[in-house]
């Protein structure tokens, strides 16, 4: 431990990330990154190997525009590490998308599958656009442009994209085909998040939300509350969002409150969320203008009393400011590090269980790795299949990660670091440094 200890405060240990965003995702990773290693007394050469991605691929986008003029954008790719099999992880294309983000995505994306035992790496890529910006034509020729230039990236035995903010299972149709027509064969499994008829897997969509959803009834029956006792409230209403709310719903809980981009609303005596997902699906994915519930302000529904909060928007929505005010007995992260670094502590402190996301939002790796395995197989199971094994797969790691938190006395958070990296650190002992 005092060796790592030394490594940790020297200026040889900070050498590969010269440079850290206060408060950045990749800060909050790298923080909870050194602190399960130090816990591990993780070797420090494997601490400096596992800090670093091991790819980082910048590429400019060239493609013309329907008015014939040519536009160039910037896009990246980042193979965080690829010990326990190819690397996995979205794609995402947005304005302010940066290389600091797509590095921390991308490590997520290997601390995530070791923490739910799913045999791949960790990757994630990027395009900084607006796609909004674009008509479909312009995203199809910069989807395909983007894959030709990633082509000795992707692979099905090498790393496979899948959609992310503001990309699709067009987005991953689109780079299915481009990558087949180079190969001169359908290679199905090499992006996954498909639609069905392509070969997606029954069940990808709500995956994620259902993920969350197992993760938080074992953590409420962990509290001794009943789910048909229970007050939600979820912040965000998209794929996650919305399919979490639906969920909890159906197990009689009360959810008093939801929010999307267009503000919160409340209703202290439950929201009926299949007429809100009914409202918000026929017009225009928005919540705007819902009258099932009074208007409220995104902070204060954050810091509404209630048994579980889901955070299911973006990033660094619970940080050092808001987090004392936070009364949810449990925070289930249905988003990317929607809690961060320095609001962990905080959270401990005032006894708040937080399902992290590396666990709680793992359902959707988990159903992509199903859907590859299918792809490979060309087998398609039943939803009912999907659903029970992502369940078992969701719950078993829950357990898991509670009885690691339970033996070093940590929190769950920390325990699926610990697990998640002592996973990959010991695979990479047995592999060995190819030389
Ligand atoms: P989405 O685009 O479908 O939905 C995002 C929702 O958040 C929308 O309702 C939007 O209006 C809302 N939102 C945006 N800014 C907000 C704000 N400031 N306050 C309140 N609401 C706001 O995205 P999604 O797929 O549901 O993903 C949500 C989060 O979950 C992201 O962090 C994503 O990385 C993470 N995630 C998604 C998946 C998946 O399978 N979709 C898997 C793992 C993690």
């Amino acid at each position: 431990m005092s060796q790592l200890k030394d490594v940790l405060s020297s200026s040889y240990y900070k050498e590969p990330v010269p440079h850290i965003e206060k408060d950045s995702p990749f800060a909050s990773m790298m923080e909870r990154f050194r602190f399960a290693s130090e816990i591990l007394d993780l070797d420090p050469g494997v601490f400096k190997y596992l800090s670093s991605p091991e790819r980082v691929i910048i590429v400019a986008i060239p493609i013309t525009m329907d008015d014939g003029r040519i536009e160039v954008f910037d896009g990246y790719r980042v193979i965080h590490n690829s010990i326990l099999g190819p690397s996995k992880g979205g794609i995402r294309y947005a304005h302010d998308v940066s290389l600091d983000e797509v590095k921390a995505l991308a490590a997520w994306m290997t601390w995530k599958c070791a923490c739910v035992n799913v045999p791949f790496g960790g990757a994630k890529g990027g395009i900084r656009v607006n796609p909004k910006n674009l008509s479909q034509h312009e995203l199809e020729r910069l989807t395909r442009r983007y894959t030709a230039n990633m082509l000795d990236v992707f692979g099905p035995d090498r790393d496979i994209p899948a959609p992310d903010m503001n990309t699709n299972e067009q987005t991953m149709a689109w780079i299915m085909d481009t990558y087949s027509m180079k190969n001169q064969r359908t290679e199905k499994a090499v992006v996954t998040g498909k639609p069905i008829i392509l070969g997606g897997s029954k069940g990808r969509k709500e995956a994620t939300g259902r993920g969350v959803i197992t993760t938080t009834l074992a953590a409420l029956s962990k509290l001794r509350i009943s789910p048909s006792n229970a007050t939600v409230v979820v912040q965000g209403f998209g794929n996650v969002g919305s399919v979490s709310a639906q969920l909890i719903y159906e197990q009689g809980a009360k959810v008093i409150a939801i929010s999307d981009v267009t503000g919160g609303y409340y209703n202290a005596g439950g929201i009926d969320i299949p007429e809100a997902i009914h409202y918000s699906m026929t017009n225009g994915f928005s919540l705007e203008g819902f009258d099932g519930a009074e208007p409220i302000g995104n902070d204060e529904l954050l810091e509404l009393d209630c048994d579980v909060l889901i955070p299911a928007a973006k990033e660094n929505q619970i940080n050092i400011e808001n987090a004392p005010k936070i009364k949810a007995k449990i925070i289930a992260e249905g988003a990317n590090g929607p809690v961060t670094a320095n609001a962990d502590k905080i959270l401990e402190e005032n006894g708040i269980m937080v399902v992290p996301d590396i666990l709680a939002n793992a359902g959707g790796v988990t159903v992509s790795y199903f859907e590859w395995v299918q792809d490979r197989h060309g087998y398609f199971w039943t939803e009912e299949r999907v659903n029970r094994r992502l369940n078992r797969m969701m719950r078993e790691s829950f357990d898991n990660l509670f009885m690691v938190s339970e033996k070093y006395s940590i929190t769950l958070r920390q325990a699926a670091y610990v697990y998640a990296i002592d996973r990959v650190a010991t695979t990479l002992k047995l592999r060995g440094i190819y030389a």
